[in-house]
Formats: C-alpha cells, structure tokens, sequence
C-alpha cells in the first residue's frame, strides 16, 4: 500500500474511535441526566445541562485537534537513530520543491486600517532636511487658541523618575554605594512624607540590591507605597536592556528575573514599560513586554526626523503592532516622547529654555545650572502667577502634539533625587504650582504628581470616552540619531570581543538550565519518592545559575553589551561574564557526570576534584578559549558530548590531543567515527609538535549527552589534513613535521583554489584566498566574493569624529583592506573538513567547507580573528559582494528574533544606513538568496546592490560627546564566527524586488544559525582516573519539529526557601515563522508541521509532564491560564502559533 494510503486509513480509523467514544460518552451523560432529573429541581437542571452540552463541545473540539496532531505525527517519520538505517526520508513523501512548504508562512503585505503607519514608508517620504525649528530647534512651533480645554480640561501627570545605569562612568557596585543606595532611601522617606508624592522605578538589579540592605520594617514601607500606587516598577526587568545587540534569549530572560523578584518579595507584577535610554527600539522588545502581561510603554530615543514627523501627524501615541501579526494581539500602546531627550528641559514642553527653569535641583547654588542662562527661581506667593502661566504655555503647547488632554511629564534625569533637599526643592515647588492651577480653575488644567500607570490609566479613560482610538505602527526605530547626521550606528559593533563573549555566556547559561533540570527531574524519578541525590550540591549549583542569569541580565544595559561603558567598567562585566561562565561549567560538569553513571551509587560530588571538565580553558576575563591536548594512551580517555539542542545533529567535533595519530569510537557502539587530525598553528606556517587538533564526526540526539573513547592509534593510522600553502613572491618557510605539505610553483599556482562536498562548491582567490565564487549541487552558480574594508574617520577640521556611539566615517567611505604583503594562503583538505586560510597582517580569515550530509554541510562557515591594536581611528569591515539583483533591500535580523527589512536609501548619510545584526542578515532575488549568520553582534549593511557587509572591530581615540569622556581603544585579539548560506529559490517567488515587508529565515537557515549559536560542550573525563562505567543520556526519543525551538528549560526558585531549586520549570518554546520560497534539496531531516496545535507530551517524550500550566513569558503565577483550562488531561494540546513564543510551568515527572 501506499504511504498516503495507509495514512488515510490509519486517520480514518482514529477519526471513527473518536467519534464511537464520544457517542458513548454523550449515551452515558445523558444516561445520568435522566437519573438526577428525578432528585434535583428544573432550573438547576437546564443549566447543569447546558454546562455538560458546553463540557462536550470542548471535547469534541479538542478530539478534532487530536485528530489533527495524531495525522500530523503519523506523518513524522523516526528519527534516524531509531532506524538504524540511513535512508533519507522525507518529512512528507509528497513534498517536493514546486509545492509550497507545510506551515510555511506567506510573505504577504500585512495591511492595517487607514491609521496604520508602516516605519519603512515613513523613511521612503521624509526628507531628513533638518531644518531649523526655533525654540524646539529639530521641531516647529507649535500653536493653540487657548480654548481647546474648555470643555476637556488638560490632565497633567508628572511622573518623578531617576536614571541609574547599572554601570557606565562607575560599575555597579560603586553607582550603588555612590548614589543608588542615596536615592533609594531617601525615596522611602521621602515619599512616605507626603502621600501625593509619586516615583517610579526601573532597574530591578539596583532595586534587589537595595532590599537586600534595608531592614524588615522598611521593607513593609515599600511594600505599603507601592500597594498605595505611589510608588511603581515600571519594565521590571533587571535593566533597561539595549535593544540593539541583545539577543531575545537574554532580553527575557533579563525581564523573567526582574519580574519574579517583583512578585516573590513585592508580590506585584509590573503594567507598563519605561526604556528611556536605550539608543533606539525594537518590536522584540515590545513582543516579549506584551507577552509579560504589559500593556503600556514608553519610548525615547527616536530619530529626530521621525519625533518632528510623528508629531505633525499626532501619532506619537500608537499601537505598535508585529510587523508579521495579522491580528491586534501582540498590539501595545506606545508613548514616544517628542522632544530631545528624557531631561526636564526636554519633557515640559518644546522650549527647553523655559522647562529647564521648573528644573528645581538647577536653582542656584545648586549643582547644576541650566545652559540657556535662565536659572529657575523658587515658587513663592509672589511669583506663582507669573510661573505656573510660563509652566502652563509649555504643557499647552505639548500637548497639541496628542490626541488626547491628558499630558505625561517625567521630572527626572540621570542619578536624580540623592539628596534630600533636591526631593524637598522639586516637590515641595511642583506642589505649589498645582495647588496654584487647582486654585484657578479658568486655566481648565489639573496636575499632580503620578506613575506611568496613572498616565495610561487616565489616556484610556480619555480615549474611550471620546471614542478615540490610536493609530497602529509596525516596524523598529534603528538607526537613532539625536541630531544632525551623528547617526548611532557604532555601537552595533562597538567592543566586539565582549559581544561575543555575552553570547557565549548566553549559550552556556541556556545549555546548563536545560541540563540542570533534566538532572534534577532525573533524580527525583531516580528515588521514586521526589528527594535529590544527597551527594549533588543542588543548592549552591541553584545559586550558582541564579548568578550566572543576573550577570547575563546585568550585562544586557544599554551601556554594557553596547560597548559603551569606562574601560574599567568594562573589565568589571568582562570578569562577571567570565565566572558566570566557569561556575556555570561546574554545574555542568556535576550533572552529566550524575546522568552518566550506570551505577548512580558511584556517585559522588569534589569539587576539587571534579569527574569531568572542559577540553577548552579561558584563562581570564580578555581572553579567548584555548584547547587543552589531552594526552593519549592505549587506554581509552572518555570525551562527553553534549547536544544543547532539541534537533539530531551531525557535528564536527574539535578537541586538543597530544599525538597526531588518534582513534574515536562511540563507547556504547563500539562504532568507530570519522576522524581527521590537523595541525595546530603556532604561526601562519608554523605547525605545533606538541599539540595537534582531532575532529571527528558525532551523532548527536537532541539534548543528548554521548561518550566516546579516544585513544592513541598506531602511527600513520590516522586522517591527517594535507597542506598546501600559497604565497606570491617570497615562498614561506614550512614547518609541519607530522603533515604532509606542498607549495605549487608555476601554471598550477594561479588556478583558483577551489574546495567543494558534496553540496557546495566554492573558488577562491590564488592570491589572496578570498571566496570569489560558489556553486550548489542544483547548479546555480552565484558570485559571491569576500572583501575586506577600512573604514576612517572624519578629517583634523571636523570635531565630530567616530567613537563608542557614533559612526562617523571619513569622507572617502571604505578603502580597501591592502597590506604592503600579501597573505599566506594556507589550504587545508580533510575527510572531515576542508578549508581556506587566509592570513593577513590585522585578521586571519577561514573559509570551511564540512564534508558532512546534514545542514551543516551546506554552509561555509567563515571565521576571523582580528587584531588592530596597532592602528589610529579605523574600522575593519567584511564585504561580501554578490550578484544578487536585490535593488536597495536587504533584511536584518531584530534580537534574533524576526527579520527587519532595510532599504538603503541614497538621501541618508552612508553610516545612517548601518543596521544591527544580532544573528541573521540575507538579501535575494528572483532566483536565490545569500543569507549571512552570525555567532555575534555586529553592524551591517548594504550599501550597493548584491553587498552585505559587517562591521568587525573599531578602534577610535577619541570621545564622542555623548558622556562617556573617552574613545575605545581597548581592543583585544577578537574571533568572529558567520555561516554563509547560498540557497536557490523558486522562481515566482517573489513579487518585489529584495523582498516583501514581511520575510523570514528558510528551515535550513534556521537550523543552521541554531547550530551556530548553541554548538555542541565537550567535556573530558579526568585521565588516570578508575573509570566507572558511562552510558550516553538521551532524554528525547526525536527532535523536536524544526520550526519548534526550545528556547529554555529554567529551573524556578522555590517559593518559600529562597535560593533553592523548585520543583517547577520554565518551559519555553518559540515557534519560528519561515520562509517558503527555498525547499532544500535533499530535504532536511526534520520534520514540521501545517498545523498550530502541538501535543506537548508527544513533543517531549518519553519526558512526562506532571503538570503543566501555560503562563505569561514571565512565569507569573498571577497570568496562569484558569483552574479550567489547565485541569486538561493528558494529550495535552497546545497551541504554539508561528513567530510566538509560548511559555508553561511543568513539572517534569
Ligand atoms: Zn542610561
């Protein structure tokens, strides 16, 4: 029989026994519906009846979508390591490239009401002109009668806030102990004075500190203000992060922390958002706050075209709406503040002159002054009158700026309220203005001091009673400028050594949660009665997670994984980052060593001296991590893989070893394994004696940890690379003692170097190494050429120059990368892998191709190592230059969450059409598409058609004028790390040129950045140690669907002792949206699906869920689904719709 006809029998006959149980259940209900008609009276009958009609409803809605899951899982084949076999079977037998792929996500134009704004098109009109506006220099003057509050009094709420960075000119620990810990105390005096006064509050990393200083009574007080609303924590994550560079990973995870130390010690959970500072905003962020439960927020740092734009339209409160949501769910209403920054002289109306005198910690003699030279003056009975109308002329005319009466003004600024007398100076004159406005109700305005939800609280009110409704706006507010053409975009790459080592943090953080929670749910089934083992430090692992999560947390502020802090503030993250890092090992290390035990009594926990550790050591907070070569014997020496993610992969596996002849088997199998020994380079022709590399080829099940058995083989048994090396003029001495290694001379030296699999072949470069072309196994050859690039800044005569911020490039644009040398060219073939090395003064780049049948066979990988510590105001850039035909767009990935598109626009100056790139960027056309992946943070853009290009370090002497007092010259030897994805598309599959408003990463791409981001932990066992015996730990029978992420797996603190492992878990999922227009061939080994429901148990079995509840993204008890919709009995079926992230609490029985 046919496959698709034992499928239609096998659903067919699922559909009948579901349809025969419900017959049977509806015969027996009534059955007892006749038995209590006799005891019980009518009206309580009919509803009992009704409540039953309604319960079988449910049923048999939830039997349709077990219909559903059960075809879709009858269409998912075994996964291979169940089979045995190695036939490459399609997900769907009918699929082929010409159909649309199953649950693949159209590209269509999202189209809102006639009040929906699109970003892209409002930069497509605006003419960036910066014309000179007046007293609101970026803005025009703004008019108003004088009546317009006749009817509809004006409603004033200013907002009291302070700005406190967790670190930037001062760490911090030392802004805690210098200021925060201040304002915080005399924030509870203070408002504890008067209980009209009003605060609010945004960093929960200072705010925890603080509590955990303060007494219990004075904990009571908070807790008192803030069940009395006068004082709110706005955001509640740990930071006010960037938006940028952060990864939605970190971004949420940030906000989980903030907001369950919210609702264990204050047991609130936060309304509304408040990111004044960060340098401009993304709709990740607005995602992952409305998913939080938030349903308000502010914005501040937008460009200024865009502010004056948004103004003149009345549109800077709106619903901002995902660019790919079709329906208002993930709609939250946006405040944008208009004018120049979040300062008082800034927020009270557009004349900063006139609001700089109602800044009252600027009257004289106080520490600051205002620049325009008109010092405020104390409120007295004197001068009420004549204030309160100057005051009350700026309110008027910002609010004209919005469509309703009600006004937000924040009275604040960085560090604010540390003295007392500065709390006493601003309320104590505010209170006297609006008692002086309540006194005269003829100027038809009532003000007073209030939080963000007091200003949302009375806009919705407003805006409902008039039958208002805002606009809805989709897209993102990169790239910032605050004025003229000083353009944000040298943060996006600014310090990208602790770029990247956030992201490494990142991967191990996620890596250890997951691993720690399946040891813990392993242990407890161990027992049978839910106790741990004695032996395993569970709590101080706990701890040790906690730690290494807040310093994730703290290291997502917008002046830390910007790269815009103090040098010393930087090397304090670095080292936060660094021992997050080395605790986090430990923990991993102690639960695999437990999970691979077959005899768990063996078990025992020295932290001295541990059973396992890495193959790899960092030595310190700057440095990169080096391979420790393991020493080799007969004895076998156990390696211990851990597959962080929820896909089977085929990986290459890289450790150090002390002998060029090794051997790998899989120690469960006794299977030998691909191998390939290379040379480790001390120098660019330089091989080591000592130390060599082995990789090898491993068979990973999702979430799996596998042993394998190293040991030294009989000389010459092993694959070692081959060598050949490319030098014009001058041939390179060679040593490689263990290799075999050539040097062509003549004809042979100029043919292109050209390494291929069996998916893709490439041409590089005799002279340089760098890829200049590449073909797939369908045929389709593309140019795809790789360029290095300088860029400078701005000339003597010019003050404003590039520094931690800004990106301000010199006239000329990019020059060339040339070296007075040209490069060693190292070549590099394998049965492993295959590669190009290219080494030139500043950077070492690699080009490598792996001969292996899964994804990771089909994309280059390319890594660089640069160093420009030598030079003065320069930025190396990689340029990929292709002959793609994709007009002026591009795409760019939003916190790796969804892709932006980008047009690159010929109106702006070149660094304005400088992007940030978190982890994906590509550019198509018609016929392919060349998607860039990345392992790190950095800036991109296309500036010509068929180029994408990325930012890889920046060296700048100078300061920037933004605050911080100094330039950015504390580079270090950085790696980068990017797979390079060239895919044919269907033709027709595309209507615009470069893309449609709305495009996604293809399944392979996804898979693909997946690997890149969350790439396999070697671990080793101790040698000489008595080995007890392993076995491999495979918690899932098959991947997972490979649209389905699972984004974490956390651990949650016990609710009543504090630091302590609950038994709850943090179920994260993301299910990522694709594109349809590349259906990879061969297909890919995972299998998708068309449909929205999923059946978690099957998902994750044999795993058992014991309970699961689905929550807000940040586990708030408080955003519980009801007591009805959770009692659901196993299958549990859920919905997991594309592009959203859903989050359970489960107990893993
Ligand atoms: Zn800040």
């Amino acid at each position: 029989m046919k496959r698709s006809r034992v499928l239609a029998v096998l659903v067919g006959g699922v559909f009948c026994v579901v349809v025969m149980s419900l017959y049977r259940m509806l015969d027996l209900m009534q059955g007892a519906e006749l038995q209590q008609h006799v005891e019980t009276p009518d009206g309580q009958d009919l509803s009992r009846l009704q409540q039953k009609i309604d319960r079988l409803e449910q049923l048999l809605s939830d039997n349709n979508r077990l219909v559903a899951t059960l075809r879709d899982s009858l269409l998912q084949r075994k996964a291979p390591w169940e089979r045995g076999g190695g036939a490459n079977v399609s997900s769907d037998s009918s699929h082929s490239p010409a159909d649309t792929l199953r649950g693949c996500r159209l590209a269509e134009e999202m189209k809102d009401g006639a009040d929906g704004v699109q970003l892209l098109d409002v930069y497509d009109v605006l003419p960036f002109d910066n014309r000179d506006g007046g007293a609101w220099k970026q803005g025009f003057e703004i008019r108003y009668q004088g009546n317009e509050w006749d009817e509809q009094p004006l409603e004033l709420l200013l907002v009291p806030h302070s700005h406190n960075d967790p670190g930037w000119l001062k760490t911090f620990d030392s802004y805690y102990q210098d200021q925060t810990k201040l304002i915080l105390n005399n924030m509870l005096l203070k408002l504890t004075e008067d209980s009209r006064r009003k605060m609010i509050w945004a960093e929960v990393s200072y705010f925890s500190k603080w509590w955990s200083d303060i007494d219990e009574q004075k904990r009571e007080m908070v807790k008192r203000l803030v069940k009395a609303g006068q004082l709110e924590l706005v955001t509640g994550g740990w930071v006010m992060a960037d938006e940028a560079n952060s990864h939605y990973f970190a971004l949420l995870d940030q906000l989980i922390e903030g907001h369950q130390w919210i609702q264990r010690h204050l047991g609130v959970k936060p309304r509304s958002g408040w990111a004044i500072d960060p340098f401009g905003h993304s709709p990740s962020m607005t995602y992952l706050l409305k998913g939080a439960g938030l349903q308000d927020m502010v914005i501040q740092r937008v460009h200024y075209a865009v502010k004056k734009h948004f103004a003149q339209q009345r549109t800077l409160e709106f619903l901002w709406r995902q660019s790919w949501d079709s329906s208002p769910r993930s709609d939250i209403t946006c405040h944008m503040m208009p004018f120049y920054s979040y300062d008082v002289p800034h927020t009270c109306g557009p004349n900063p002159s006139v609001c700089c005198q109602f800044d009252f910690q600027r009257l004289p003699g106080r520490r600051v002054f205002c620049p325009w030279r008109i010092p405020p003056q104390p409120i007295t009975e004197q001068n009420v009158r004549e204030r309160a109308l100057l005051l009350l002329d700026q309110y008027r005319q910002k609010s004209r700026l919005f469509r309703s009466p009600v006004l937000l003004v924040p009275l604040g600024d960085d560090f604010r309220f540390v003295d007392s007398s500065e709390w006493d100076a601003q309320f104590s004159n505010y209170q006297k203005l609006f008692d002086y406005f309540d006194q005269h109700p003829e100027l038809h305005i009532k003000a007073r001091f209030g939080t963000l939800s007091d200003y949302f609280e009375a806009l919705h009110r407003r805006l409902s009673t008039a039958g208002t409704s805002l606009p809805t706006l989709r897209g993102d507010f990169f790239t910032y400028a605050d004025r003229d053409d000083h353009y944000w975009s040298g943060y996006f790459t600014s310090r990208p050594f602790y770029k990247r080592l956030d992201r490494t943090l990142e991967s191990t953080l996620r890596a250890t949660e997951i691993l720690f929670s399946l040891t813990l749910a392993e242990m407890r089934r161990f027992h049978g009665d839910g106790r741990l083992v004695d032996d395993f430090p569970a709590r101080e692992h706990f701890q040790r997670l906690m730690t290494g999560r807040r310093n994730l947390a703290l290291f997502q502020h917008h002046d830390a994984v910007t790269g815009t802090a103090r040098d010393p503030v930087v090397v304090d993250y670095g080292t936060r980052l660094f021992h997050s890092i080395l605790n986090l090992r430990q923990v991993l290390q102690s639960s695999a060593h437990w999970l691979l035990l077959l005899d768990k009594s063996q078990y025992h926990h020295d932290q001295s001296k541990p059973f396992l550790q890495m193959d790899d050591v960092i030595s310190a907070q700057d440095a990169l991590p080096q391979k420790t070569p393991l020493t080799l014997s007969d004895e076998p020496r156990s390696l211990i893989v851990f597959n962080p993610t929820e896909q089977f992969c085929t990986s290459v596996i890289s450790v150090g070893v002390d002998s060029p002849d090794a051997h790998v088997v899989n120690a469960e199998t006794g299977r030998p394994m691909v191998a390939q020994i290379s040379a480790v380079w001390a120098g660019p022709s330089q091989a080591s004696t000592e130390a060599f590399q082995l990789d090898f080829v491993a068979e990973l099940p999702p979430l799996s940890l596998v042993v394998y058995h190293v040991t030294k083989a009989p000389v010459g048994s092993a694959h070692r690379a081959q060598y050949t090396f490319h030098r014009r003029g001058n041939a390179p001495t060679i040593q490689a003692k263990h290799f075999q290694v050539s040097s062509p001379e003549g004809p042979e030296a100029d043919a292109p170097l050209s390494l291929s699999n069996k998916h893709v072949q490439i041409w590089s470069s005799p002279e340089t190494g760098l890829l200049q072309k590449l073909r797939l196994q369908s045929g389709l050859v593309r140019q795809v050429q790789v360029q290095f690039l300088w860029y400078g800044t701005r000339t003597r005569s010019n003050p404003n120059k590039s520094g931690a911020y800004l990106f301000l490039p010199g006239e000329e644009g990019a020059q060339p990368y040339s070296s007075s040398e040209l490069p060693l060219v190292r070549v590099s073939r394998g049965p492993v892998f295959s590669d190009i090395t290219s080494c030139f003064r500043h950077f070492t780049h690699r080009v490598r191709l792996y001969h292996l049948e899964g994804h990771a066979g089909r994309s280059l990988e390319i890594s660089n190592m640069v160093d420009i510590r030598s030079e003065f105001n320069r930025e190396l850039a990689m340029r990929i230059i292709s002959d793609v035909a994709n007009g002026n767009r591009f795409y760019s990935d939003l916190n790796s969450f969804q892709m932006q598109q980008r047009r690159t626009l010929s109106k702006l100056p070149l660094q304005a059409n400088f992007y940030p790139m978190t982890s994906a960027s590509f550019l198509q056309d018609a016929a392919s598409r060349v998607s860039l992946l990345s392992a790190q943070s950095q800036a991109v853009a296309s500036l010509k058609p068929g180029e994408l290009e990325v930012v890889l370090d920046r060296r700048l002497q100078q300061d920037d004028n933004r605050g911080l007092g100094q330039g950015v010259t504390d580079n270090k030897l950085t790696a980068s790390l990017y797979h390079l994805l060239l895919e044919d598309r269907r033709s027709g599959a595309q209507q615009e040129v470069g893309g449609a408003s709305v495009e996604h990463l293809s399944l392979l791409a996804h898979l693909t950045s997946l690997s890149l981001s969350h790439p396999p932990i070697t671990m080793v066992t101790q040698s000489n140690t008595e080995m007890p015996k392993l076995r491999p730990f495979l918690p899932l029978s098959s991947s997972l669907p490979c649209d389905v992420h699972l984004l974490n797996l956390r651990t949650l603190e016990d609710a009543q002792e504090a630091e302590t492992p609950s038994q709850e878990v943090a179920l994260l999922l993301h299910r990522k949206g694709f594109d349809c227009s590349s259906a990879p061939e061969p297909p890919l080994q995972c299998t998708w699906s068309a449909h929205e429901e999923v059946n978690l148990d099957d998902l994750f079995a044999p795993l058992q869920f014991g309970s699961v509840r689905q929550t807000g993204l940040t586990l708030l008890r408080e955003d519980d689904e009801p007591e009805s919709a959770r009692q659901q009995q196993t299958p549990r079926i859920t919905v997991l719709r594309p592009m959203e992230i859903s989050a359970f609490r489960v107990e893993i029985s």
